[in-house]
C-alpha cells in the first residue's frame, strides 16, 4: 500500500486537505510506494502562519542559539545518515553511496551556518565625522521560501535553510513532488535539535503551491533550483511581486580535453561526472570537447569500452555505479534524446535504449549512451539531457571549443582538462561559466564559498550558501549616530557632510 506523504506545518505532520495528489514511485522497481498530498493555496498560506507566529521569537533568538541548535542538527544528520540515505536512494533511485554524498555535501552548509556569530557580525567605523560613529548589521528577511528540484532531494534544501534559518529568518520548502519524503526527515531532525515550531514547514506541491508562495505578501524572498523555463518564470515573478530572488536553472556543461592531457584521468574523471547519478545533476558534464583528431580518437577508443562496462543497478545494491532515472516520463524523454541525436547525424558509438535490468523489468533503467560528432546545431547538443548520455563534441582548436562554451545558452559549470598552465590559466579568466574546474571534474564549491552559474543557468545576482547565503538572507541596515555633548550646536540646514 502506497503511504500518504503529508505536510508539516506548525511543528506537526499535517494530512493535505486539497484532495489533489500525486504518486511517488520507486524507480528500480516501478512501484507506487507514496501518495504525497499536493497543497492548495490556503494550505501555503496556513504555513505562513505558523511562520509568521513564529518569527518574531527567532529572528530575536541570539545567533550564537541558533547555531547551537544547528549544531545539534548536524549530530543528529551525522548519526542517522544511512536513514536519510535509504529514503532518498527509495524515490530518487540514486545510488546509496552517492545519496550518502549528497547528505555530506549538505551537511557541511549546516556546519558553515553554524558560524552564524561570526558570519552576522557587522562593521563599524569610530568617527565617520567628528564624534559621529557608524555601523552595519545584517538582519533577517523574515519569511523565506526555498522550491527545490528532484536531484538532490537533500543537499538542495540544504544549500538553503541552515543560512537562512541561522539568519534568523523561517523557512518554507517546496520539495519536488517526485521524492518528498527527505524533506520530511529533515523537518522533524530540525525539530528534535530545538528549531521551535513554525520556524521550518513543507509544503508539498506543484504550480500552484509555488504560485502561491509567489504571490504571498508575507514572503519576502524565494529561492529555486531547477529547470530553465521555470527558473526564469520564478525570478520574473517574484521580480514582478517584489521579492528578493534566486533562481537557478538548467546546465549543458562542458569538458575541453587537450591533446597534453594524462587522457586516463580525463576518461576516469568523465566516467563519474558523466555518469554519476544516471547523469542527473545539475554540474554532469554532458560534453566532452576533445581537441583535434588524434586526441579524439584516443578519448573515445578509452570511453567506448568504459560506458559498456558501466554497473547498472537498483540504488541499495553496494556494487552498482548508476541506478535508474527518475520517472518512466524522464526515461522516455532520454530515449527521446537518444532517437533524435541519431536521427540529426550524431554516430551512436554505445546504444543503452535497449538496456533492460534483470529481476527489475518495471524500473526505469537506461544504459549509458555514448555519441561521437555531436556538432553545435544538434539538439542533443543544445538541450540539458538530464540523463546518462555524453556527447562528444569534436574542436580543432582550444580557441573553437572555448567559442562553443561562451556561445552555449547555459553556464553553470564546465572543466579543463590539460597540463599546461598558461591554457588552464586562459580558461579560467576568459570563460562566460560560473564554475571552473582545472583537472576537476565536477567543480561544485565547498560551502563555505557560494555555488551558482551564469548565462541561464542562474536569474538573480546571488549564488547559493557560503557568503552570498549570508548576503541573500539578510538585509544590511547601516546606523549612524551621535551622542549629545551638552553643547547646543542649533540646527542644521545644508545637506550633512562629515566635518
Ligand atoms: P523542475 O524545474 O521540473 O522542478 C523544480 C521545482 O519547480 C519543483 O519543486 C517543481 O515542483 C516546481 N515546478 C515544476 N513545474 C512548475 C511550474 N510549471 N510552475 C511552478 N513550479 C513548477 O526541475 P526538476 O526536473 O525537478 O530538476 C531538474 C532540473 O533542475 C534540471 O534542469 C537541472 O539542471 C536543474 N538543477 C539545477 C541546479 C543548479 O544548481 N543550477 C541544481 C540541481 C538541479
Amino acid at each position: 500500500m502506497p503511504t500518504d506523504i503529508p505536510h508539516f506545518i506548525g511543528g506537526r505532520r499535517v494530512a493535505g486537505r486539497s484532495g489533489r495528489t500525486a504518486a511517488v514511485f520507486n524507480p528500480a522497481t516501478g512501484e507506487e510506494t507514496g501518495v504525497v498530498a499536493l497543497a492548495s493555496t490556503d494550505e501555503v498560506r496556513e504555513a505562513v502562519a505558523a511562520a509568521k507566529k513564529a518569527l518574531p521569537e527567532w529572528a530575536g533568538t541570539t545567533p550564537l542559539r541558533r547555531a547551537r541548535i544547528l549544531n545539534r542538527f548536524l549530530r543528529i544528520l551525522e548519526e542517522r545518515t544511512d536513514e536519510l540515505a535509504a529514503v532518498i536512494t527509495a524515490e530518487h533511485g540514486k545510488v546509496l553511496s552517492d545519496a550518502r554524498g549528497e547528505i555530506q555535501r549538505g551537511m557541511e552548509v549546516v556546519e558553515f551556518a553554524t558560524a552564524a556569530p561570526q558570519l552576522l557580525k557587522g562593521e563599524v567605523t569610530e568617527n565617520v565625522g567628528t564624534r559621529v560613529d557608524s555601523h552595519s548589521l545584517r538582519q533577517p528577511l523574515g519569511i523565506v521560501a526555498g522550491i527545490t528540484p528532484f536531484n538532490f532531494p537533500a543537499m538542495v534544501p540544504m544549500w538553503m535553510f541552515p543560512v537562512a534559518l541561522a539568519c534568523g529568518n523561517c523557512f518554507i520548502l517546496k520539495p519536488s513532488e517526485r521524492d518528498p519524503s527527505a524533506s520530511l526527515l529533515l523537518a522533524a531532525w530540525l525539530k528534535e535539535a530545538g528549531v521551535p515550531d513554525g520556524v521550518f514547514n513543507v509544503v508539498h506541491g506543484d504550480k500552484e503551491a509555488v504560485d502561491a508562495i509567489l504571490f504571498d505578501p508575507d514572503i519576502s524572498a524565494v529561492s529555486f533550483v531547477g529547470s530553465t523555463p521555470i527558473a526564469r518564470y520564478i525570478y520574473e515573478t517574484a521580480a514582478r511581486t517584489g521579492k528578493r530572488c534566486q533562481a537557478l536553472g538548467g546546465a549543458k556543461n562542458h569538458m575541453i580535453v587537450m591533446p597534453d592531457a594524462d587522457m586516463d584521468q580525463a576518461v576516469d574523471a568523465l566516467m563519474g561526472a558523466a555518469y554519476g547519478s544516471a547523469g542527473e545533476r545539475c554540474m554532469a558534464i554532458s560534453v566532452a570537447v576533445p581537441i583535434g583528431e588524434k586526441t579524439a580518437d584516443a578519448l573515445i577508443a578509452k570511453l567506448e569500452p568504459r560506458v559498456r562496462a558501466l554497473k547498472i543497478g537498483p540504488g541499495t545494491d553496494p556494487d552498482a555505479e548508476m541506478g535508474p532515472l527518475v520517472t518512466k516520463q524522464h526515461l522516455e524523454r532520454v530515449r527521446g534524446y537518444v532517437d533524435t541525436g541519431v536521427a540529426e547525424g550524431a554516430k551512436l558509438v554505445v546504444d543503452g535504449r535497449g538496456f533492460r535490468m534483470q529481476g527489475y523489468e518495471n524500473g526505469y533503467f537506461i544504459g549509458g549512451t555514448l555519441f561521437d560528432n555531436v556538432t553545435t546545431d544538434m539538439t542533443i547538443y543544445k538541450e540539458e539531457i538530464f540523463g546518462p548520455v555524453l556527447a562528444v563534441a569534436r574542436a580543432d582548436s582550444y580557441e573553437t571549443a572555448a567559442r562553443m562554451i561562451n556561445e552555449h545558452e547555459f553556464g553553470n559549470g564546465t572543466a579543463i582538462f590539460t597540463r599546461d598552465g598558461d591554457a588552464a590559466r586562459e580558461f579560467a579568466h576568459q570563460i562566460q561559466v560560473g564554475m571552473i574546474g582545472i583537472n576537476v571534474p565536477i567543480p561544485v564549491p565547498m560551502a563555505f564559498h557560494s555555488f551558482g552559474g551564469w548565462k541561464a543557468s542562474l536569474f538573480g545576482d546571488h549564488h547559493m550558501h557560503g557568503p552570498e547565503g549570508v548576503r541573500f538572507y539578510t538585509r544590511l541596515k547601516t546606523i549612524t549616530s551621535r551622542w549629545p555633548t551638552g553643547i547646543r550646536a542649533g540646527a542644521d540646514f545644508v545637506m550633512p557632510t562629515m566635518r
